[in-house]
């Protein structure tokens, strides 16, 4: 922790706000305040702004190779030091250790992948229909990104966009969430040491969100965003980047269908959801929210799920063996609370948990609930907490359609045993991504995203990077 910088990363040196304003950073464990780092404003931003631009030019000439060396090296340093910042990350937002190391893990790997391609950016040369002409095609960075990342995933979220964007030769100012902005911090000085050159990456810390995001979408100078977070910010930056025609890639919310078939192995179905319930306490965009399980299977899917919640160790993310850390703060857990009353209010059974503990820190128990109502606000509302609803169906055509009546489209879990209706649901289901018999879709090779309110754009994969690339096509004349 005394290693972490706290003051603002701009043009490659550590500064404080212009104004000299700081915010603390809590503990969700205890509520306690870790530390202060800088809140910047307005003038700060455009300080970082300024920086990105200057940078630019420079960096979208500098070889592949140098920026896909200056990745791995990062890469290579954030694994050497995966204990500090997992503790780093466990301490301002709660995730046990061993899901923090996890994460430290998943976050490395981005920088690894983009490293690798960095160098495959590749163009093409046509002749074009008329046989004479011919087209020559090349890529080139975007230019300077505003990067928004929000707490749940405060390392991985970052390198899913620094990593592309530093492959393609984009500068950067990067937002993180104001709960967590020691792991960004942290960040910024690992890419510093792997040799990124001054102002190609500027980070600003900020409990001023709005204000110091709004001019730099709407001055023109700022070329793309990148924003991971709820669909309500995403519309707002939406509209923002409107009159700047900003190129925006857009991560938010989902509300994940979980479809257990008649014909499913109830032992994958069980650890899936497990994964896809309980990864990151519930706090996750692809967390499972409502849980389909065929009326045939419900009774004994619902027993085994409540038996496995009940054995979770619930307590601070740093003492040993401890598998559920606290929620991130007291907002995030009222919610969860009034959503598991509203659903008991309409006749579910709470299987398990459903009690907020006494004492300080905002912890919730692992939760099941059956039979609950389809009226239910936590059917489309994103729980983002560990609490499983479980509603039940009847057939194929029915569940479909209810997984698919939401205005989210992240992701979706199948579990069936047949291949022939795994193939026919999938292609049915309106989201980006879908699990089959697997509660775990992320990984840095595959692109991740929505559809529909769920977000615009992919991450991670090979065409992670095509989001901060442009085409340019150059047309020759061939007598
Ligand atoms: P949030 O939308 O409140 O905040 C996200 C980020 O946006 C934070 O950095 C926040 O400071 C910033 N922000 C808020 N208002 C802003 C404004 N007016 N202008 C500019 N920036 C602003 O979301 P959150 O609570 O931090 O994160 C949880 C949400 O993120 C959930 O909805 C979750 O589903 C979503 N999420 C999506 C993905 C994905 O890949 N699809 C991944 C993780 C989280």
């Amino acid at each position: 922790m005394t290693d972490t910088p706290t003051q603002l990363f701009i043009g490659g040196a550590w500064v404080d706000a212009a104004d000299g304003a700081t915010m603390p950073v809590d503990d969700p464990a205890t509520g306690e305040v870790l530390c202060h780092v800088a809140d910047a404003g307005p003038k700060d931003a455009k300080l970082a702004e300024e920086a990105a631009v200057q940078a630019q030019a420079e960096w979208a000439r500098t070889a592949p190779r140098v920026r896909s060396e200056i990745l791995r090296r990062a890469y290579e340093i954030i694994l050497e030091r995966t204990d500090e910042l997992a503790h780093l990350m466990t301490s301002e937002m709660g995730k046990p250790l061993a899901e923090a190391r996890g994460e430290v893990a998943y976050a490395a790997e981005f920088f690894r992948w983009f490293s690798e391609e960095a160098v495959r950016i590749d163009g093409g040369l046509a002749t074009l229909p008329d046989g004479r002409n011919r087209m020559l095609l090349s890529r080139r960075p975007v230019g300077p990104c505003l990067l928004i990342t929000p707490w749940n995933f405060p390392l991985a979220m970052g390198t899913r966009k620094i990593g592309p964007a530093v492959a393609a030769g984009c500068t950067m100012v990067l937002k993180p969430a104001p709960q967590t902005p020691l792991s960004s911090l942290a960040l910024a000085a690992i890419l510093k040491e792997a040799g990124l050159p001054d102002g190609v990456l500027n980070v600003v810390t900020t409990s001023r969100a709005g204000e110091v995001c709004e001019p730099l979408l709407r001055g023109g100078r700022i070329r793309k965003l990148s924003f991971t977070g709820s669909t309500a910010v995403g519309q707002l930056l939406l509209a923002q980047s409107a009159e700047a025609v900003v190129r925006t890639s857009m991560e938010l919310g989902g509300n994940a269908p979980f479809i257990v078939f008649e014909d499913a192995d109830l032992d994958k179905a069980v650890d899936g959801a497990m994964v896809a319930k309980m990864r990151n306490m519930g706090e996750a965009c692809t967390a499972a929210n409502r849980f389909f399980v065929h009326r045939s299977v419900a009774e004994e899917f619902g027993r085994r799920l409540a038996e496995r919640m009940g054995e979770l160790v619930v307590g601070p993310g740093t003492r040993e063996g401890v598998d559920v850390g606290p929620l991130i703060d007291r907002r995030g857990r009222a919610k969860v609370e009034e959503l598991v009353a509203d659903a008991v209010e309409r006749g579910a059974r709470v299987l398990v948990g459903g009690r907020t503990p006494e004492g300080s820190g905002c912890f919730y128990p692992p939760t099941v609930l059956a039979d609950v109502d389809a009226g239910s606000r936590l059917m489309d509302t994103e729980i983002f907490g560990p609490v499983a609803a479980i509603l039940t169906f009847d057939d194929e055509d029915e569940v479909i359609r209810r997984a698919n009546d939401t205005p989210w489209g992240l992701v979706g879990y199948l579990f069936t045993e047949g291949l022939d209706r795994a193939l026919r649901v999938s292609e049915r289901l309106e989201v980006g991504m879908v699990g089959l018999n697997t509660g775990l879709v992320s990984n840095p090779a595959a692109p991740f995203g929505g559809v529909k309110q769920s977000g615009l754009g992919r991450e991670g994969g090979r065409v992670g990077i095509d989001e901060f690339l442009e085409y340019q096509y150059l047309a020759v004349a061939v007598s």
